[in-house]
């Protein structure tokens, strides 16, 4: 293996065919962002258009904003461009509530369209708010369904005919392991179950095909790798062959078959618009436009094909510099089964973090022991790479991390 130099990685930004994206978004001075996989970057054209929204929309249009500026097509809008990213069909996707919400709404539903069966299958160490949704669907129907979890291995043969449902996430949100969709979704259907994919980790950042695969249901996040800044809606896809059929139990008036006739009684909207509940977070469903424009107007092979590219190195990287530190890798060598992250495991793992963190080079920590290092191939360069080792390298050898300042835990790890 030849030894990696600084230079080689400042030759592949040079011909990096993504290297433009870059100014597209607002990044601080002399910060390296690994952490895009958990809060997405600024893109310069949010600011405009946070300023558009409130000023104008908000300020100007007032209620007629509705109309006028169009807010009522929002979830359906934005929810047709995330189709695009996903391999889904314009119709398919709506911008909604929260990730943690849109579960509770699909996983509710998809149970009630396998009557009958009482198992809903996921794997431990899912991400949390996953298995609390679950745990609370399975209270609420009072232990008629349960939440089974058998280790990612084992998923596969734990799929049987009392299963109603599947429900995983893609991307695993600490090791960055990557399921096989297509696999599980065909076991699924030969056993008559339903798979709900949860693509927080996987929407911008792998590519995806849902109906390719034959997916059933899927949720996401939109402030990971869409950009849509914190806290912005979630979104959630249903196949059309289960729209008609689908009862979801958070039935709001927006999704009513007609919201502004004000009957007493509900009746679903026909299509998707049947999973919306309330109101639309109009500001936040504005700003992951712009995010969700920008990942549309990239090519999601090349964005593969440099995150790949980029693990590979970074994962090269720790074993030339950080060999001796007690580092070990807790992501696959494997790229075909890798999101696009690399999360490394040290018992100091928190502290080594937060020294880098003072150094402006951005990841994050996941307890126990995990530090985490996404890339997103929109605006992280290959230098940043080798600089983020650099660092590593130093607070390792320097024992710069071991300063009491960095050992104290804060609320958000
Ligand atoms: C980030 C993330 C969520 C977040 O859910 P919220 O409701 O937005 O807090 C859910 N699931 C996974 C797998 C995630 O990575």
């Amino acid at each position: 293996m030849t030894t990696l130099t600084r230079e080689y990685f400042v030759e592949l930004d040079c011909q990096d065919v993504l290297a433009d994206y870059r100014d597209q978004f607002d990044l601080p001075e002399g910060h390296i962002y690994l952490n895009g996989n958990s809060l997405g970057v600024l893109p310069k054209a949010a600011k405009a258009r946070a300023r558009e929204v409130v000023e104008q929309e908000w300020g100007q249009g007032l209620i007629r904003s509705w109309n006028s500026a169009d807010w009522i097509h929002l979830p359906r809008r934005v929810g047709d461009k995330i189709a695009g990213l996903i391999g889904a069909a314009p119709g398919e996707v709506v911008v909604a509530d929260s990730t943690s919400v849109n579960l509770f709404k699909l996983a509710s539903a998809a149970v009630k369209l396998r009557p009958g069966r009482g198992k809903i299958l996921s794997e431990p160490g899912n991400f949390p708010t996953d298995l609390y949704i679950l745990q609370g669907l399975e209270k609420f129907h009072d232990g008629r369904v349960r939440l089974n979890t058998v280790h990612r291995d084992e998923i596969l043969d734990a799929i049987d005919e009392d299963t109603a449902l599947v429900v995983l996430t893609h991307v695993h949100y600490k090791s960055g392991a990557m399921f096989d969709m297509k696999a599980i979704t065909n076991r699924a259907h030969e056993k008559g179950a339903l798979v709900l994919w949860d693509l927080s980790h996987s929407t911008g950042a792998v590519p995806v095909a849902l109906n390719e695969v034959d997916a059933d249901f899927a949720i996401g996040c939109g402030y990971k790798y869409l950009n849509g800044g914190p806290g912005a809606p979630g979104f959630l896809f249903v196949a059309q062959r289960h729209q008609a059929q689908l009862q979801q139990p958070l039935s709001g008036w927006f999704g009513h078959a007609n919201s502004f006739a004000m009957r007493d009684d509900y009746e679903p909207a026909p299509g998707i618009e049947r999973t919306l509940c309330g109101t639309t977070p109009v500001i936040g469903a504005s700003l992951l436009e712009v995010g969700v424009d920008i990942m549309a107007s990239a090519d999601m092979q090349q964005i593969r094909e440099k995150s790949l590219k980029m693990g590979e190195l970074f994962i090269e990287l720790v074993g030339q510099r950080l060999d001796e530190y007690g580092f070990g890798l807790a992501s696959s060598k494997d790229p075909a089964v890798r999101g696009s992250q690399v999360s490394l495991t040290h018992e100091q793992g928190f502290a080594i973090m937060q020294a880098l963190i003072a150094r402006n080079i951005i990841g994050d920590f996941r307890a126990p022991d995990i530090l985490r290092f996404g890339f997103t191939p929109l605006y992280v360069r290959y230098v940043d790479l080798w600089d983020c080792i650099e660092a590593l390298a130093e607070i390792m050898a320097s024992g710069e991390w071991d300063k009491p300042g960095f050992r104290k835990l804060t609320a958000v790890t």
